[in-house]
């Protein structure tokens, strides 16, 4: 049904980057077999999954929607993906993303945009838009995501559908193409918070092959998604994440929010995180230099695209021509930003100031959290905006993030759930944040608003 859907809808969405029909059937069918048997399988076994394309797939196209890797296909599988073959979910394809997961629309794919199911001369988010919309449309039930600043909890929020941003380290990011290496985190994209809660269960849990994963097990977190109770749960509603830079109607569906977790015994408290205004700015400076050097390996010569000048074919040219013809502006412009910011007489400037600021967000989480057990604020300042409408102006593309980039910066998770109808009749989100490894609690404050 799920493939059915899929070829109905896809040509106009353009969600999906490849579509995987025999090998999603054959793990289908080897489903129904060993049901049928009556063997034991996982909750999720039979179970539809959509990837984003930032993951590696053995023997299925990666691309990271770049030029640049238009062909490759990776001999291996990222660690979730081996998690979900071994759990038997049928992998319904790759899904359509900003390149390298830079940007907040989707329309930085060097393969088209993907439009938003609601509106489709609007975005559905970024930069994980494929993810979102292929489950807000109902082509799959579930997908995987990666949030860097924002990518799973902003498409979720403008696609009217479920995002979660592990805690970082909770989910091994060997395999994942990597964009900044200390704030990538893949995640659930579902449409209920209990299927989020299952998923991000089966995906989460130490990995020896990425040397950032967190050693403990996994709590039950279906669990908590399905105990509906939030009686006693202190809540603190950030006051830098819900000012005038926020649309009046999304603002009024995450009042509402409050409200209705008021109702069910939750204590709203307003808690302040001063340096919250420079998140994006230091974001805007960390990740561009992280990225700067791990987009140095897409050099001509071991993946993809190969350029060769017909008149000087050097290995300075070739690298030269591959990169120019195969990164696109936005992964462009970042490289320079990044290769700038980490450059001698610079760096301390830049990039040694950024990390300060760093360390004064993760002191106002560990502030708020002695006061509160989660805090809240919506999830993205607009409904999705219109296709085109933000292209020219990169800065306020970046704007979109001010909500989401926090929890990056201080590692910790995030879940981003609808709060209802807003502006033009579009979807809002609201988000939940805990502390590190207090993933739990956004499934207790998540479960309970559903
Ligand atoms: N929109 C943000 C950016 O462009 C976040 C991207 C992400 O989380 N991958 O960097």
């Amino acid at each position: 049904a799920h493939l059915d859907r899929i070829a109905a809808v896809d040509g106009d969405l353009n969600a999906f980057l490849h579509v995987s029909e025999d090998a999603a059937l054959e793990v289908a069918r080897d489903v129904d077999e060993r049901r049928a048997a009556g063997e034991q399988l996982h909750a999720l076994a039979g179970v539809p999954i959509a990837v984003k394309d930032v993951v590696v797939t053995k023997g299925t196209p990666t691309t990271a929607a770049s030029k640049i890797l238009e062909g490759w296909v990776p001999p291996y599988d990222a660690t979730l993906v081996e998690k979900l073959r071994a759990a038997r979910l049928p992998i319904l394809g790759k899904t359509n993303m900003d390149e390298f997961a830079m940007g907040s629309s989707t329309e930085n794919s060097a393969f088209g945009p993907t439009r938003n199911p609601w509106d489709r001369e609007r975005i559905p988010g970024g930069s994980g838009g494929g993810s979102a919309a292929a489950v807000g449309a109902y082509e799959a039930p579930l997908a995987i995501g990666t949030d860097t600043g924002g990518s799973i909890r902003q498409p979720a929020s403008v696609t009217g559908t479920v995002g979660v941003k592990p805690t970082y380290g909770s989910v091994s990011r060997y395999g994942l193409i990597a964009m900044a290496s200390s704030l990538d985190q893949a995640g659930p994209v579902t449409r209920t918070v209990e299927d989020a809660a299952l998923l991000h269960e089966l995906i989460a849990g130490h990995d020896a092959r990425d040397s950032t994963s967190l050693p403990e097990a996994v709590p039950a977190f279906g669990e908590a998604a399905r105990r509906k109770d939030v009686k006693g749960l202190r809540v603190g509603v950030v006051e830098e994440l819900e000012g005038d830079g926020f649309a009046p109607e999304v603002r009024a569906r995450f009042e509402e929010s409050l409200a209705a977790l008021e109702r069910a015994g939750a204590e709203i408290v307003r808690v302040s995180c001063l340096n919250f205004e420079y998140a994006l700015g230091a974001y805007y400076l960390i990740m561009p230099s992280e990225a700067s050097s791990n987009l140095a390996k897409f050099d001509g010569m071991r993946y993809g695209l190969r350029v060769v000048p017909e008149d000087h074919p050097t290995a300075e040219s070739v690298m030269k021509a591959s990169r120019g013809a195969g990164f696109g502006d936005e992964v462009k412009r970042r490289i320079l930003l990044g290769t700038y910011a980490l450059s001698a007489g610079y760096y301390d400037a830049y990039y040694g100031s950024a990390q300060k600021v760093r360390t004064l967000v993760q002191n106002d989480f560990a502030g708020a959290f002695e006061q509160v057990d989660v805090l809240a604020s919506p999830t993205s300042p607009t409904v999705a905006f219109r296709l085109g409408e933000k292209t020219d102006d990169p800065l306020a593309m970046y704007m979109n993030d001010i909500a989401t980039i926090p929890a990056n910066l201080a590692g910790v998770p995030g879940l981003s759930l609808p709060s209802g109808l807003a502006e033009d009749g579009l979807p809002a989100g609201i988000q939940f944040l805990a502390p590190a490894r207090a993933d739990e609690r956004l499934y207790r404050v998540g479960g309970a608003l559903e």
